[in-house]
């Protein structure tokens, strides 16, 4: 009977939590939009709380500061608020400079994205390789297009560009009413309600005028006659051109829900953030190597996607982010880290609030926990409180900048190879040993991680090193059915092989184009961009 009540309570929890990510092109609004939504889940009081990580790249001394700042902001890599009764986690995808591998694994640990589009600008570089990550694991997406006070594209091209760029269809589910000075707000389809545009106000629940029909001559008196006859116009448009909106569809990942809005003016939030509590999915099944873990099950399960060094410059800790999969956390749990064979006491896991850091007593599915880790937690490392899983869906990307390392002090070479192979199993680099030649080439998604290798090299190992530049832009995993065929492949290929960290074979060259050209002439292997952990 006990048991009973305390599982009903468990379910409950899980189907309040909704985890997500923004994924954007800098500049688009995240950290403004990211503000509102705090701002309405009442986790902060005023704007200016989330401070953008803009950083300048250059120089080293940029980076240290980078680091401290990182230190002081790194409450907000996740971010907890409630909202209507709803468990909301805002994962951040560290987005700017600093974008990195840790931008893709975040994808990992969610179960549905916002999309932020700059009305002006369309779908954007960074934003199209992030889909990319949310398309592995069919992530459902909703989009906000945002600066709607601003001049931009007219909506219907932006939907073409996403529907091209992205292949994901857009189904709109407010439409905005003018844009620039023009710009009067945005009428709500499900709702039939109009939102009127007051710059800077935070909207309330009950502030919709509610339009029953669009031919309603009330529509003239608030806004503009000739307005309201575009608006017209363009719903008869968009009810003809656009499928209505499927919940499978989205859940699938095929089709996007559309808002409209101004991050920065706090308009058209509100709506994007109603609909997304009711339609974001709650945390769902996830497939490990041996079955499906339903997150209902009572096991605990979860896997760490993001570690996190010196985030305290005062303590030096490493915190690995976990994601919670299955049963429920409480503080003090025993639980096996099957990698290493060991039972772990979980006794000081942090919980992220927007501004803090908190001890957590208890969590659930979909929730992220910060657990302390003296370098014995790896990127996609299983705790479970039974048998041992690995849970597919977290992988290694492949880099796309590549450096070789060249060590001032030879005496150092024992510390330099335990610092890179730390530093790769946090996951901040790649580092690949050539066939031929004994020196390290690292590989990063993002280029700043280099700065970050070398200077946590020297403070954390005391390692003089530097770099020597190298004629590589891409790598590819290498498997093939046929042991001779793959046997072949590396005689032929030695020069332009290495294995990665974990001993998998790895072709690099310099350009997409050559690995076209390889890959043609080797139609029996198979090139793979992402690698899952072992
Ligand atoms: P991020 O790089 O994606 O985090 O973007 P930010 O939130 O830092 O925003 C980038 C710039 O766009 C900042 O100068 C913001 O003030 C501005 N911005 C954000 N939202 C809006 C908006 O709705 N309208 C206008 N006009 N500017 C905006």
């Amino acid at each position: 009977m006990e048991s009973d009540t305390i599982d009903r309570a468990r379910v409950r929890e899980i189907n309040k939590r909704r985890t997500f990510a923004i994924i954007s092109h800098p500049d688009a609004g995240k950290t403004t939009l990211t503000e509102k939504l705090l701002l309405f889940g009442g986790a902060i009081t005023q704007a200016g709380a989330v401070k953008s990580r803009k950083t300048d790249r250059a120089a080293l001394s940029d980076f240290l500061s980078i680091e401290q700042e990182r230190g002081i902001s790194v409450s907000s890599s996740v971010m907890k608020f409630e909202y209507k009764g709803y468990e909301i986690n805002l994962l951040d995808t560290p987005g700017h400079q600093d974008f990195s591998e840790d931008t893709y694994r975040v994808l990992t640990a969610v179960d549905c994205a916002v999309m932020i589009i700059d009305n002006a600008k369309g779908v954007e570089p960074q934003t199209r390789k992030l889909m990319e990550v949310c398309r592995m694991r069919n992530t459902p997406i909703i989009t906000f297009i945002n600066k709607l006070d601003r001049e931009g594209l007219d909506p219907l091209d932006i939907f073409e560009d996403i529907e091209d760029k992205l292949q994901i269809e857009c189904v709109p589910l407010t439409w905005p009413i003018g844009m620039g000075k023009r710009f009067k707000g945005v009428y709500n389809f499900e709702t039939r309600e109009l939102g009127i545009f007051t710059p800077g106000y935070t909207p309330k629940d009950d502030d919709g005028i509610m339009i029953q029909d669009l031919s309603d001559p009330r529509l003239d008196e608030l806004i503009a006659s000739s307005q309201a006859d575009q608006l017209r116009e363009d719903v008869e448009l968009i009810k003809g051109a656009s499928d209505p909106f499927d919940m499978s569809l989205y859940l699938s990942g095929t089709q996007t829900p559309v808002f409209f809005g101004s991050a920065i003016n706090n308009f058209g939030v509100k709506e994007m953030l109603d609909a997304f509590v009711k339609i974001a999915p709650p945390p769902g099944i996830r497939p490990a190597q041996s079955r499906d873990v339903n997150p209902m099950e009572s096991d605990f399960s979860g896997f760490a996607f993001k570690i996190q060094a010196n985030m305290d410059p005062e303590h030096r800790d490493r915190i690995a982010f976990f994601r919670i999969c299955s049963g429920k956390f409480v503080k003090g749990m025993k639980v096996k880290h099957h990698r290493i064979g060991k039972e772990i006491r979980l006794s000081n896991a942090t919980m992220f609030m927007a501004q803090e850091r908190s001890h957590v007593e208890e969590a659930y599915p979909g929730d992220i926990i910060g657990i302390h880790n003296h370098g014995t937690i790896k990127i996609g490392d299983t705790f479970t409180t039974k048998e041992p899983l690995t849970f597919l869906g977290i992988p290694s990307f492949a880099p796309e900048h590549f450096r070789r390392v060249l060590l001032k002090d030879p005496l150092k070479t024992k510390s330099l190879n335990k610092g890179l192979t730390q530093l790769a199993e946090e996951g901040t680099i790649q580092v690949f040993r050539p066939l031929m030649g004994n020196m390290h080439v690292i590989g990063a998604v993002g280029v700043l991680q280099f700065d970050v290798t070398m200077a946590r090299l020297k403070a954390e190992y005391n390692v003089n090193a530097g770099y020597e530049s190298i004629d590589l832009s891409v790598a590819r995993w290498v498997t093939c059915e046929d042991e001779k065929m793959l046997k072949l492949f590396r005689q032929k290929n030695e020069s332009s092989l290495a294995l990665d960290a974990e001993g998998c074979l790895t072709f690099m060259t310099t350009s997409e184009y050559q690995l076209g050209f390889v890959m043609e002439e080797w139609p029996d292997i198979q090139f793979h961009k992402t690698r899952e952990h072992n």
